[in-house]
């Protein structure tokens, strides 16, 4: 996402506030895919500050994943902020996040890194998602089963083997 700053790049104090979209291919995250139907909104404000140029925006969102235990699917919204600052020479710039080009400045490396920085470690498709049976399969949402699952606590082992003696 490009921004002219050329109004603001010479005048301390000066502002300009900025908008637009942003189309994000889908990716995969944590063994789960991350599907952008629509472009990231992103609005924000391009500052001079005594000649230091800050960039700060509010990047919006929505995309489509899997619930982490269900594996149904689920669509999640994304809300994220983007922080930068640039020295008035440009001189310590990550190119991973901004690159400039003139009085031109394009932030969608930064954009993405926000939104990498925003996302879950897990989806649910409801906070109380009981997920699925891990021997049979069946959506423990929906159904009920019958099978035994044994959580292995070497605690109780021994009582185990006592009980077989008695
Ligand atoms: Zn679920
Ligand atoms: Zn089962």
């Amino acid at each position: 996402m490009k921004i002219n700053i050329a109004s603001v790049l010479r005048n301390d104090g000066a502002s300009k506030a900025f908008s637009g979209e942003l189309p994000l291919e889908s990716f995969d995250y944590i063994g789960s895919t991350l599907s952008f139907e629509k472009p990231l909104k992103i609005e924000g404000q391009v500052k001079n500050i005594g000649g230091a140029i800050e960039i700060s925006a509010l990047i919006t969102g929505e995309y489509k994943t899997d619930c982490s235990r269900c594996g149904k699917e689920v669509c999640e919204k994304l809300t994220a902020e983007l922080f930068e600052s640039l020295d008035s020479e440009f001189s310590e710039i990550d190119e991973e996040c901004i690159t400039v080009s003139g009085n031109v400045i394009d932030i969608s490396g930064s954009i993405e890194a926000s939104v990498f920085g925003s996302i879950p470690m897990q989806f649910l498709c409801r906070d109380d998602c009981k997920g699925l049976c891990p021997v049979c399969g069946i959506d423990l949402n929906e159904n009920e089963c019958n099978c035994e699952v044994e959580v292995y606590d070497p605690r109780f082992a021994i009582f185990r083997n006592l009980s077989k003696e008695v």
